[in-house]
C-alpha cells in the first residue's frame, strides 16, 4: 500500500510564521494544474504498481483550486495508479474558502477527509499570524464543514507570546465541544527567513517562551486524553477510528510519491524532493521534466529515520525490528532516558514518556547511530 501527495503552492496571503513552499500570486495556477497531470504521467511507475490508499492535497491551500482542477486532478491518478475503492482523500482547507458549493463539490469528487487550518479561534491570535481568516470564519465554517463532513482534523498552534494558559485551553475544549474527531497541534516554531523571524530580530515581535510551549502541550494531552482522544503521534491525536491514513503511513515507512514543487517521494530506498519554484517546475514540465533531487538511504539513515519516527508514535520503536548488535546498543543509550522518567521500554517496545515527548526530537537525535 502506498500514498500519493499532490503540494499546491498557492496561498491568499503570507502567515508570518510559514516555511513552506508557496506563492500569494495565483497566476499561474492552471500552469501548475497542467504540469502536475504531467507529472502524474511522468510518475506512474515510481511506486511500482502498489495500491495507493491514501491522496492528500496539501500546500500551500489546496482549498483555493476550483472543484474543476481537483476533478481532475483525482481522475487523473484515478487513471493512473490502482487506487483502492476505500481510498482516504484529504484536502487542507483554510477556514475562509469554505462554503457550502464547496463542501458539497469537495465531496462529490471524493474526498473524504478535510484538515482545517484553524489555528486558533481568537481574533488577536489570527492578526499576530496574519492568517487570512477571521475568528468568526473560523467558528462558522467550521460548523459548515461539520454538517457535510465526519471525518475532519483541526490544526492548532500554541505556545505564543498572545496565547495565556487560559486561551490555550478555551481553543482546546472549543474542539473538543464540537467533537472534532482528530486534531493535529504544533508549538509555534520561529523558522529563519520567516516574517516572523525578522519582526522577532526586529523588536517588532515578541519572541516565543519555550518554558510556555511545553506548559501548554502538557495542558493538551492532559485536556485531549481526558476528552478520549488517542495521542498517537507527538503532534496528533484522534477518537478511535479516525487516525489519519497518510500521515501514519509515513511513520510507518510505506512508500509514498509527492506530486507538485518542494514535494517530496520515498520508494523504500530513495528520497526525493521537486525543486520549491514554481516557475522552474512548470516550465520543466512544460518539457516532459521533472526537476528533482535524490538521495539513496544508507542501511544507518534508514535506522535512524525508524528510530525518529517511531519514537514520536504512541506504538514506539520495536526493538524486533533492529538487529540484534544494534538493539544491544539502542538499550545502552536509551537507559539514561528511562532511569530518569523520559522513556520507558515494555514488550521489546521502547517508547517515551508524557516527560520525554517535550524532548522527543532532542532524545531521537541522541540515539541515532553514527554506521
Ligand atoms: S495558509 Fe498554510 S501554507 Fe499558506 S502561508 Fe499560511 S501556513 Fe503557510
Amino acid at each position: 500500500m502506498a500514498g500519493i501527495y499532490l503540494h499546491i503552492p498557492f496561498c491568499k496571503q503570507a502567515c508570518h510564521y510559514c516555511n513552506f513552499h508557496f506563492s500569494t500570486s495565483l497566476r499561474y495556477k492552471n500552469e501548475m494544474v497542467t504540469a502536475l497531470l504531467k507529472e502524474t504521467e511522468l510518475q506512474k511507475d515510481y511506486l511500482n504498481g502498489e495500491p495507493i490508499e491514501t491522496i492528500y492535497f496539501g500546500g500551500g491551500t489546496p482549498s483555493l483550486l476550483e472543484i474543476s482542477d481537483l476533478q481532475i486532478l483525482i481522475k487523473k491518478i484515478k487513471e493512473t495508479f490502482p487506487v483502492s475503492i476505500e481510498v482516504e482523500i484529504t484536502l487542507e482547507a483554510n477556514p475562509d474558502d469554505i462554503h457550502k458549493e464547496k463542501l458539497v463539490g469537495w465531496k462529490k469528487n471524493g474526498i473524504n477527509r478535510l484538515s482545517i487550518g484553524v489555528q486558533s479561534f481568537f481574533e488577536e491570535d489570527l492578526l499576530w499570524m496574519n492568517r487570512a481568516h477571521n475568528a468568526q470564519q473560523a467558528i462558522d465554517n467550521l460548523q459548515l464543514a461539520i454538517d457535510h463532513f465526519n471525518n475532519i482534523t483541526v490544526d492548532l498552534i500554541y505556545g505564543h507570546p498572545l496565547l495565556s494558559d487560559l486561551k490555550w485551553k478555551q481553543n482546546i475544549e472549543k474542539v473538543i465541544s464540537l467533537n472534532i474527531p482528530h486534531i493535529s497541534c504544533y508549538a509555534l516554531t520561529v523558522e529563519p527567513k520567516t516574517p516572523l523571524f525578522k519582526l522577532i530580530n526586529e523588536n517588532k515581535k515578541e519572541d516565543v517562551s519555550p518554558g510556555k510551549q511545553s506548559e501548554q502541550f502538557l495542558q493538551l494531552m492532559q485536556l485531549l486524553i481526558q476528552a478520549g482522544y488517542e495521542h498517537y503521534e507527538i503532534s496528533n491525536f484522534a477518537k478511535p477510528g479516525f487516525r489519519s491514513r497518510h500521515n501514519s503511513s509515513y511513520w510507518q515507512g510505506k512508500k509514498y510519491l509527492g506530486l507538485g514543487p518542494s514535494a517530496h517521494s520515498f520508494n523504500g530506498a530513495s528520497r526525493q524532493w521537486n525543486i520549491s519554484n514554481n516557475n522552474i517546475y512548470f516550465t520543466s514540465l512544460g518539457k516532459n521534466e521533472i526537476p528533482f533531487e535524490k538521495e539513496t538511504l544508507t542501511i544507518t539513515q534508514q535506522l535512524n529515520e525508524y528510530i525518529m519516527t517511531s519514537l514520536r508514535t504512541m506504538e514506539g520503536t520495536d526493538l524486533n525490528k533492529i538487529s540484534e548488535a544494534k538493539r544491544f546498543e539502542l538499550r545502552a543509550a536509551s537507559r539514561k532516558y528511562i532511569d530518569t522518567g523520559k522513556m520507558i521500554e515494555e514488550n521489546n517496545l521502547l517508547k517515551l514518556t508524557n516527560e520525554g515527548k517535550l524532548f522527543a526530537d532532542g532524545i531521537a537525535a541522541d540515539l541515532f547511530f553514527n554506521q
